[in-house]
């Protein structure tokens, strides 16, 4: 059988590959860096992607707690068991999760994506049906009759060049939010409204926070100056901290924010802040990265060709999470690719039922974290619900049901949700 082509070897690429060799199709993955590698991000691993990974394999969820001999600092993931939300006022409440998935993992981890991409990397090295080749950028591809094909440009010090060709029926374009490939296939720009800006660092020897009620809560500070956004504090394994901020590029750039220097003064200047990493040391650079928003829909395939993860902008809207999609979305082009094998079918006709199974599954949610987005940019509203939800646990069990069930958040939309936060009806 002829190998699938995919373009890019983060968790979108990844999950790609390694749901095609489920179903015993082989597929070639082709990579500009070489593993171990970085990538910018939170490192939040929530429980949609425990989900998805338990759907590869029940035991790796497990696996991602335990220590990992191919890094030099204390690694592995830190099980994180609820969230801590504190307002523009600084008021605060922590979520517990509700484990939903599976009961014997933590349901949340918080884990470096060098460490967490190299496990999935050790995952597909020791796939058959992969092939993997690092350190090869592909910079074009062409339909060319019944193939695809992709181009490598090698600069050679003779004057010609030679261009490298990777040919299949299919190719899956996995080159994260700067993909070149999904302008080219389906137009997708960078538009600022449907697109955030994240920078993050590290941290170490974080003052653990006395009033938080679960282990290790992951962080999000919603400061009035970063709204829509949020500065994060994520707890990693031995003391450190992954610290970042992420706010919607239009918003940065209409309130001319710099992201490193806001960052820099929120640390020196809010109070909870301070208390939590004045008496920490940074120990990495200030790094930014993007992310393509799922607030819009778009074009996710083409003839002989489909997007997944960030480069067809699965993120969710408000809180920034990519990697569950992306692993989702692999899941979906494996499904979509098998099909298309069996029928003999690569058309863009026929691929289009790539796009509707993504967006069955996601856009409900992405509408609705899209509302979010915009209802938390009022600062006087999120004061008064934080207030309200302070003393009434009702309310407090509502946002926890809320983390899990998207047709639960919708309650945020009705006018009446609010009148019984109002009038303090505890069966709301
Ligand atoms: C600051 C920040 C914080 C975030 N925090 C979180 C979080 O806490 N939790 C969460 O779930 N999500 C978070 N995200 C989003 C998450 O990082 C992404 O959604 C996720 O990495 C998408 O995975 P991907 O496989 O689509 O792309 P990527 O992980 O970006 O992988 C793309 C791969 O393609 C390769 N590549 C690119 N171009 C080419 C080419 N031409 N040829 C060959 N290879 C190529 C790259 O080397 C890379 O390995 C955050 C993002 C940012 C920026």
């Amino acid at each position: 059988m002829e190998r699938v082509l995919i373009v890019g070897a983060g968790p979108a690429g990844m999950a790609t590959a390694l749901f095609l060799a489920k179903k015993g199709i082989p597929s070639t993955l082709i990579d500009k860096a070489t593993f171990p590698r970085d990538k910018i991000c939170g490192d939040g691993l929530s429980g949609w992607v425990l989900h998805m990974l338990d759907k590869l394999d029940e035991s790796w969820g497990e696996e991602l707690v335990q220590d990992h001999s191919f890094s030099d600092h204390q690694s592995g993931g830190l099980g994180s068991w609820g969230i801590r939300f504190y307002a523009p006022n600084g008021k605060s409440i922590t979520l517990p999760y509700l484990s939903k998935y599976n009961p014997e993992q933590p349901p949340g981890i918080v884990m470096r994506r060098k460490e967490f991409d190299y496990f999935l990397y050790h995952k597909v090295k020791n796939t058959d049906a992969i092939e993997m080749i690092e350190g090869t950028e592909i910079t074009d591809f062409k339909n060319d009759g019944d193939k695809i094909v992709l181009t490598k440009r090698h600069n050679t010090t003779r004057q010609n060049t030679t261009p490298t060709r990777y040919t299949g029926k299919i190719a899956v374009f996995a080159d994260g939010a700067r993909s070149k490939f999904a302008q080219q296939l389906s137009g997708i720009q960078k538009d600022d409204h449907h697109h955030a800006t994240g920078i993050r660092t590290y941290y170490k020897s974080v003052t653990i926070d006395p009033e938080s009620t679960v282990d290790n809560p992951v962080e999000f500070y919603f400061l009035r100056s970063v709204l829509p956004g949020y500065l994060w504090i994520f707890p990693l394994p031995g003391g450190f901290a992954n610290v970042g901020i992420g706010i919607r590029t239009d918003v940065m750039k209409k309130k001319k924010i710099h992201l490193k220097s806001e960052l820099a003064r929120c640390i020196r200047e809010d109070p909870q802040l301070k208390k939590r990493l004045g008496g920490a040391k940074q120990t990495g650079p200030v790094e930014a990265w993007d992310l393509p928003l799922g607030s819009k829909k778009r074009k996710l395939s083409g003839n002989r060709c489909l997007l997944v993860g960030d480069a067809a902008s699965l993120v969710d809207p408000f809180t920034g999470e990519g990697i569950g999609n992306a692993l989702n979305s692999g899941m979906h082009a494996a499904e979509q690719i098998s099909e298309a094998i069996r029928l003999n079918r690569f058309d863009e006709e026929f691929l289009k039922g790539y796009d509707k199974r993504i967006y069955d599954k996601l856009w409900n949610e992405f509408r609705i974290s899209t509302m979010i987005q915009k209802l938390v940019a009022s600062p006087r509203l999120f004061n008064w619900v934080m207030n309200r939800a302070t003393r009434n646990q009702s309310l407090q069990n509502t946002f926890i049901r809320m983390i899990d069930d998207v047709d639960a958040r919708k309650l945020l939309q009705k006018p009446w949700f609010y009148m019984k936060i109002l009038l303090g009806i505890s069966n709301i």
